[in-house]
C-alpha cells in the first residue's frame, strides 16, 4: 500500500481541480476515478468570473479563453416576446473574466485531465472504483473493487451525487424540494449563426424553454415538461426535432448531440467532513441549473479545501483551520441553491392566469439599461477580517505588466498595495515563509485604482482562493493584518 498525501475520489471538474490546486503547491496525490473514460456528453454550459479566475490557477487560463462564449447578455421574455428581464455585463467583469462564460464541459474535463497529468505528484488512476474508508488518527485508507488499498493523510470525496463517500460516512442529504422534469437537447449547427441574445430564457407556460449557447459552436435547448407528461415516453429524438423545429433547426442544418431528460434536485449535506474525509461538489451539494451553478460551487469547494489542505500538510497551519472548510462553505452553496429555486420559481409556471401575473409584474420594471447581476453575498464566516471593507467578497484581478494580475503573480495569499509605504519586517518575513507575497502596484491600472477607490483602502489581503481576507487604509492597518492572518491559521 503505497502513502499519499491526499486521495481524491472522483475525476469529475470538482475533483480535478481540487488535485491539480494540490500538485501544484508540490503535494502528493491520487486520484481514483471508477470510469476508465471521462465522460463525454455535456452537462453544465455556464461559468461565473469566479470561476474563470479558479480554472485560469490551474494553469489552464489561456487555452480556457479560446473555448469558452462569452453571454453578455441573459434575456428573458414571455410567450408573445415581451421582455421580462434583461440582465448581465459587456466585457470583463471586476475579476478579469466574463460574468458569463459558456462551454463545454467534457472539452473543460479533457483540459483539466490534461493538466492533471502534466503535473509530477498527480496520479490519476481511472477504472478502479472507491468502495470503502477506514480512518485512523494521522491517516486514512481508500479500499477498491479491484482489492487494492490505497493509503493518504486525508480524502477528499468529489465522486458526484450518487457519492460513495458520503455514504460511506453515513451523512444524509436534506432535500428542498425539485423542479419537474426537464428534456435537455444539445446539438451542433452545421453553420454558424448569430443568436441574438446569446442567452434566452422563454418563459411560456405552455412549454417553459430555455435556448443558451453550450460553447462555442454548439447551443443547448432545455424545455420543461408540463404537468401529466411522462418522461418514460416523452424523450425521442422525434420530439426533439418537433421543439426545436420552430427555433429552425432541423436534421438538415444541425446535428444532435445528446438529448435526454433531468429532474433538478436541490439538495445539499448538512456536514461535509467527517474526521480526515471531506466532501465536495455535487457529492456535498445539487443545484437546479436555473443559476448555471453546479459546477461552480464545485470548483468554489475544490480551491478553498485545496489551499486548507496545503497549509496544514506544510505545517503552516494547525489542523484546526480544517474546520473553517464547513464554516465558509456549507452556508454560500445553500445561498446559492436559494437563488437557483428562486430562478425555478419564476421560471417553471405551467399555470396561465400565474404566469400572465407574473409578467405584467415583470414587465412593469424592464428599463433600458441591461440590469446588473447582483454579486453573491459576501462570506461572513471563516478566516476572514470581517469588520474590514469588501472582506469575505471576490477579490479584483487588473492587468500588471501586460498580463492578468494572477497570471504574473500567481495564486496564495497576497498582499496587495497602492500605497508606497511598507508593513513590519517580522509580519513581511512570516507571510513569505507561508507563500505569501507582498505586491505594491504603485501605478495601478484602471480596474485596481477603481477598486481600491472605491473600498477607500490602500492595502488588500487576497486569499489563495481569490475571496478578500480584508483590507487596511494604511501599512499600520495591513500588519495588523497580517497579525490576525497569522492567528487564524494557528487557532
Ligand atoms: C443538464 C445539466 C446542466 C447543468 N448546467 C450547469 C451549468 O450551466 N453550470 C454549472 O456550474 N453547473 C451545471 N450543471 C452541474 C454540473 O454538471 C455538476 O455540478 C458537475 O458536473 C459536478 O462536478 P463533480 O466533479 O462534483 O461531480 P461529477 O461531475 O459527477 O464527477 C464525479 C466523478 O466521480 C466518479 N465516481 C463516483 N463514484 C466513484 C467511486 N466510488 N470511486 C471512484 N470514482 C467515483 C464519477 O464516475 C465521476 O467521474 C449542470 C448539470 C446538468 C445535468
Amino acid at each position: 500500500m503505497s502513502a499519499t498525501d491526499v486521495i481524491v475520489v472522483g475525476a469529475g471538474p470538482t475533483g480535478l481541480i481540487t488535485a491539480i490546486q494540490l500538485a501544484q503547491r508540490g503535494h502528493s496525490v491520487r486520484v481514483l476515478e471508477k470510469w476508465s473514460a471521462p465522460y463525454p456528453l455535456p452537462r453544465a454550459v455556464h461559468f461565473d468570473a469566479e470561476i474563470g479566475r479558479v480554472l485560469q490557477s490551474c494553469g489552464i487560463g489561456d487555452e480556457l479563453r479560446t473555448m469558452i462564449e462569452p453571454a453578455d447578455v441573459y434575456e428573458w421574455r414571455n410567450a408573445t416576446g415581451t421582455t421580462l428581464l434583461r440582465f448581465g455585463l459587456v466585457g470583463d467583469a471586476p475579476s478579469g473574466w466574463p460574468l458569463s462564460s459558456m462551454f463545454c464541459q467534457p472539452e473543460l474535463e479533457a483540459l483539466l485531465e490534461r493538466r492533471a497529468r502534466s503535473l509530477p505528484g498527480l496520479e490519476l488512476v481511472r477504472g478502479v472504483e472507491a468502495s470503502s474508508i477506514e480512518q485512523h488518527t494521522d491517516h486514512v485508507v481508500v479500499a477498491t473493487t479491484d482489492g487494492a488499498e490505497h493509503s493518504a493523510r486525508y480524502v477528499v470525496g468529489a465522486d458526484g451525487a450518487r457519492s460513495t463517500v458520503r455514504g460511506l460516512l453515513g451523512i444524509e442529504l436534506i432535500d428542498l424540494g425539485y423542479f419537474y422534469d426537464w428534456f435537455v437537447v444539445d446539438l451542433i449547427p452545421n453553420e454558424p449563426r448569430v443568436y441574438d441574445p446569446v442567452n434566452l430564457q422563454v418563459c411560456d407556460p405552455a412549454r417553459p424553454t430555455t435556448a443558451v449557447s453550450g460553447g462555442p459552436g454548439r447551443r443547448r435547448w432545455e424545455f420543461m415538461l408540463l404537468p401529466g407528461e411522462d418522461p418514460a415516453t416523452f424523450c425521442t429524438e422525434e420530439r426533439a426535432w418537433a421543439l426545436l423545429a420552430p427555433w429552425d433547426i432541423a436534421p438538415d442544418n444541425s446535428r444532435l448531440e445528446r438529448f435526454a431528460i433531468y429532474r433538478f434536485h436541490a439538495r445539499y449535506a448538512p456536514t461535509w467532513h467527517e474526521g480526515r474525509v471531506f466532501l465536495a461538489g455535487d457529492a456535498a451539494h445539487q443545484t437546479p441549473p436555473f443559476a448555471g451553478q453546479g459546477l461552480c460551487a464545485g470548483a468554489r469547494d475544490a480551491v478553498n479545501l485545496a489551499w486548507k489542505l496545503d497549509l496544514v500538510l506544510a505545517g503552516a497551519a494547525s489542523e484546526s483551520l480544517l474546520e473553517a472548510y464547513d464554516a465558509e462553505r456549507i452556508a454560500p452553496a445553500r445561498q446559492v441553491l436559494e437563488f437557483a429555486m428562486d430562478l425555478g420559481m419564476v421560471i417553471c409556471v405551467p399555470d396561465p392566469q400565474e404566469a400572465a401575473a407574473r409578467d405584467a409584474a415583470m414587465a412593469a420594471m424592464v428599463t433600458d439599461e441591461l440590469s446588473p447581476v447582483p454579486p453573491f453575498p459576501a462570506a461572513t464566516e471563516g478566516v476572514f477580517a470581517t469588520d474590514t471593507p469588501h472582506a469575505g467578497r471576490l477579490s479584483v484581478q487588473g492587468i500588471v505588466d501586460g498580463r492578468p494580475f494572477d497570471d504574473v503573480h500567481g495564486a496564495g495569499f497576497r498582499l496587495v498595495t497602492v500605497g508606497t509605504d511598507a508593513v513590519a519586517p517580522e509580519a513581511a518575513e512570516w507571510f513569505e515563509s507561508i507563500g505569501g507575497r507582498i505586491v505594491a502596484l504603485p501605478d495601478p491600472d484602471p480596474r485596481h485604482a477603481a477598486w481600491f477607490a472605491d473600498a477607500s483602502v490602500t492595502w488588500a489581503l487576497h486569499r489563495p482562493d481569490f475571496l478578500v481576507y480584508g483590507t487596511a487604509a494604511d501599512a499600520a492597518g495591513a500588519t495588523a493584518l497580517v497579525t490576525r492572518l497569522r492567528q487564524h491559521l494557528r487557532a
